[in-house]
């Protein structure tokens, strides 16, 4: 975040050094109760950008709001690689329960320092048939991560972060209180290698030549959450799984995976215990259906 950006933001509403106080308060807070990324994104950044539409806005959904504080927790690299599979699932599930707890804790620490705040959960639908009739959710953390600095928006639609690229999921809490803004990321962190479209396995995913985000086809995506959840294997994620981006990838020495990702439908079509995929293979054999459940089966467990 740069000085000027801080000083911009607070000048306006109260004091730059309680700002920065708080704000120290919260990173510690957040980092002590498991957050990974923390962010902090003045509410009028919403409208200085004018790409949300204002329904959608932070002081539209809760009027008191100046700051949107969004925390990220990490999807770690190895388990994401073996998806689908029920350890994909579990590690999404645990972080979405981990996320949506930071945030109520984080929304009761503000209220006891003095500060109303207001929390929004980690996804916002209840169901994929909720997502189905209306494919939005009322409130954008991808785009209160980039506005809080966290990262940019990648062809897949993700945000990337230089941290863990795509492989982050976040949660945020608005509080009256005035804070020190981050910068938001000018330069695109997204190559366009195009990996996200060429492995995506219901082809939802296109690069455009006149901007980096790509045209997303929520509804063959949304097709494939459904039949992995059919399956006990949700969610896909094969596009956060691929992108190079991310300081992650050195962590696990997992750089320069292109090519065993090119590769891995077609070579697993034509047999299925190719020796490179070998343990992702042995993963996804067990703890979830190799197909979605019929009719039958159905019927089998009701008798
Ligand atoms: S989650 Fe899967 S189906 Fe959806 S866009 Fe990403 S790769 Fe494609
Ligand atoms: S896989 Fe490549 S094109 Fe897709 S979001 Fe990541 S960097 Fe961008």
């Amino acid at each position: 975040m740069s000085r000027s950006d801080a000083v911009r933001h607070t000048d306006e509403k109260g004091d730059a050094g309680e700002g920065q106080a708080l704000e120290e308060r919260i990173i510690k807070f957040g980092q002590d109760h498991g957050a990974d990324l923390i962010g902090f994104a003045p509410a009028e950044r919403w409208d200085e950008y004018n790409e949300v539409p204002p329904d959608f806005r932070p002081r539209a959904i809760w009027t008191p709001a100046q700051t949107v504080i969004v925390m990220g927790i990490q999807m770690p690299l190895p388990v994401v690689e073996t998806t689908p599979s029920v350890l994909h699932m579990e590690l999404y599930k645990t972080v979405n329960r981990e996320l949506d707890a930071l945030g109520v804790d984080l929304m009761r620490y503000l209220n006891r320092l003095g500060h109303p705040a207001f929390f929004f959960p980690r996804d916002g639908y209840s169901s994929l048939a909720a997502l189905k009739e209306k494919p939005f959710a009322a409130f954008s953390h991808v785009m209160a991560a980039k506005y809080a600095g966290l990262g940019t928006i990648g062809l897949s639609h993700c945000l990337l972060t230089r941290e863990y690229g795509p492989r982050v999921r976040f949660v945020s809490v608005f509080t009256d209180a005035v804070m020190p803004a981050g910068t938001v990321i000018v330069e695109d962190l997204c190559t366009k290698c195009g990996l996200c479209a060429k492995t995506c396995p219901k082809q939802a995913l296109k690069a455009r030549k006149d901007t980096v985000i790509g045209d997303y086809d929520k509804a063959a995506c949304l097709e494939m959450s459904e039949e992995l959840t059919k399956r006990g294997c949700y969610p896909c994620g094969t596009c956060t799984k691929v992108c190079p981006i991310g300081k992650d990838r050195a962590l696990y020495k997992q750089e320069n995976m292109g090519k065993k990702y090119r590769g891995e439908a077609t070579i697993l079509a034509a047999n299925p215990d190719a020796p490179d995929y070998k343990a992702w293979q042995h993963v996804r054999k067990y703890g979830s259906r190799s197909s979605a459940r019929t009719n039958a089966d159905r019927t089998e467990k009701r008798t």
